[in-house]
C-alpha cells in the first residue's frame, strides 16, 4: 500500500473551456488545426448565447461536439434553491457546483437596471467576526467560469439582462486574484456579455498588495473597501486582516488606486450597536474619507446568530450619516434588499449546508 500511486489519468484534469479567454480559445483551436472562426463561434455560444452544454451548440458538427466533450469540462450551475423577496423582488439563488459545493448569488432590481451580487470563493478565510461566510473557513477558490456562470445562470433564470455586477458575496475576491482578473476581463469583454467596467464593483476586506496590483491593471471598475472601523485597535477586534495591514497602509493603497485609475474608492461601513457607531467613529470616518473623496456606504449590520453583534438602530444610523454629510462626506444608507429573505452574506449557503448535513451528506446537490 505504501508504494501505491494514484493512476496518472486521475491527475489529469480536463481544461475548463469557459475559463479560456477568446485569445486562449483561439490558440487552443489553432493547436487542434481548427479553422480561425471556430473560436469566435464557440465563444459566442458560451458567453453571449449562454448555452449550458456542448450539445446546444447546434452550428457545430456532432462529431466536433463529441470531441469537445471528451477534451473539456463545461461548467453550468444548477439552482438548488431560490428565495424571492415579497418586499422588493430581490431573489437569492443557491447554486450547486459540479463538485457538490454550493455558492449563493443575489439578483436585485433597481431603477437603473438589474444587479447581481456574486460569490468569489466557496467559504472564506478572512475571519471577519460579523460575517457568516467565513464561519466554516475557506473550501476553495471559484474558477473564472464559475463566477461568470452565476451571472449567466441568473440571466437565463430571470430572462432579464444584468447591467451591474458586484463581487460582494461569499469570499474575498482579492484572495482569488488571478481567477478574479480573468473573470473581470471576460465579463466586460465586448465579445461576451460586455458589461461596462464602470458597472462592476469589487469589494475587499483590504489586502494591500493585491489592491496595489489591481490598480496597475488599469480597469475602470469600482473598488470598495470594507473598512468597518477607523482605528487599528478597533479594526483588529472585528477583522483579523487588520493585524496584517494598518489603516495607514490601507489609505495609502486607496490613494494609489485612485491615482492609477482615476476611480474613487467606496468605503463599506457596517454598523454594529456599541461597536463602531459613535460620534467619535463618525468623525474618524470623516478624517479618512475626506482626502480620498470617498463615498461611504452605511450598512446596519445583519445579525448572524453565531457572531453576537446587534445592529445599530436606524435613527442612530441616520445620526451617523448626518455627521458625515455635515462634513461633506457622501454617505448612503444601503437600502436593504430582500430583508424578508435570509439577508446576510453567506447565510443561505450556511443554512443549506447544515440542512444537507442533517440528511446525511451533500448528495442532495
Ligand atoms: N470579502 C469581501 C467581500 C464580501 S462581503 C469584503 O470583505 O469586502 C461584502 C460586504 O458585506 C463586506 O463589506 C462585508 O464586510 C459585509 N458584511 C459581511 N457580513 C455582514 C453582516 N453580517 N452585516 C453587514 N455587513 C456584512
Amino acid at each position: 500500500m505504501a508504494d501505491w500511486k494514484k493512476p496518472e489519468a486521475a491527475n489529469v484534469e480536463k481544461t475548463d473551456i469557459k475559463s479560456l479567454t477568446l485569445q486562449e480559445l483561439r490558440e487552443e483551436m489553432a493547436a487542434r488545426g481548427e479553422r480561425a472562426f471556430r473560436a469566435a463561434q464557440m465563444y459566442e455560444w458560451m458567453h453571449v448565447k449562454l448555452v449550458r452544454s456542448f450539445d446546444e451548440m447546434t452550428s457545430l458538427s456532432k462529431a466536433f461536439r463529441e470531441d469537445c466533450k471528451s477534451r473539456y469540462a463545461y461548467t453550468a450551475l444548477q439552482a438548488v434553491q431560490t428565495q424571492e423577496s415579497k418586499l422588493d423582488g430581490t431573489r437569492k439563488f443557491l447554486f450547486a457546483l459540479s463538485d457538490g459545493n454550493v455558492v449563493e448569488s443575489v439578483w436585485m432590481k433597481y431603477k437603473h437596471g438589474n444587479s447581481v451580487c456574486i460569490s468569489s470563493q466557496v467559504g472564506c478565510r478572512m475571519g471577519c467576526r460579523f460575517c457568516a461566510s467565513t464561519l466554516g473557513g475557506l473550501e476553495r477558490n471559484l474558477t473564472p467560469s464559475e463566477m461568470l456562470d452565476q451571472v449567466y445562470a441568473i440571466t437565463l433564470l430571470t430572462g432579464e439582462r444584468v447591467s451591474n455586477v458586484v463581487v460582494m458575496g461569499t469570499g474575498e475576491p482579492l484572495d482569488n486574484y488571478c481567477n478574479l482578473l480573468v473573470f473581470l476581463r471576460m465579463l466586460t469583454d465586448e465579445n461576451g456579455l460586455h458589461i461596462s467596467q464602470r458597472n462592476v464593483t469589487v469589494s475587499t476586506c483590504g489586502l494591500v498588495p493585491e489592491m496595489r496590483r489591481l490598480a496597475g491593471e488599469k480597469l475602470q471598475i469600482t473598488l470598495a473597501l470594507s473598512l468597518h472601523a477607523v482605528t487599528d485597535e478597533k479594526r483588529r477586534r472585528i477583522m483579523p486582516v487588520a493585524n496584517r495591514f494598518s489603516i495607514r497602509e490601507l489609505m495609502e493603497a486607496c490613494e494609489y488606486y485612485f491615482a492609477q485609475t482615476g476611480r474613487r474608492i467606496t468605503f463599506e461601513y457596517s454598523l454594529a450597536a456599541g461597536v463602531n457607531d459613535s460620534e467619535e467613529d463618525a468623525m474618524g470616518l470623516v478624517r479618512l474619507a475626506k482626502p480620498l473623496h470617498c463615498h461611504v456606504n452605511l450598512i446596519p449590520i445583519n445579525p448572524v446568530k453565531e457572531c453576537g453583534f446587534t445592529r445599530t438602530q436606524l435613527s442612530q444610523v441616520r445620526a451617523f450619516q448626518n455627521i458625515l454629510e455635515k462634513n461633506e462626506i457622501n454617505g448612503t444608507i444601503r437600502r436593504e434588499m430582500g430583508r424578508d429573505i435570509d439577508g446576510a452574506c453567506g447565510q443561505l449557503r450556511r443554512k443549506s449546508m447544515s440542512g444537507l448535513r442533517d440528511i446525511g451528506g451533500n448528495e442532495a446537490c
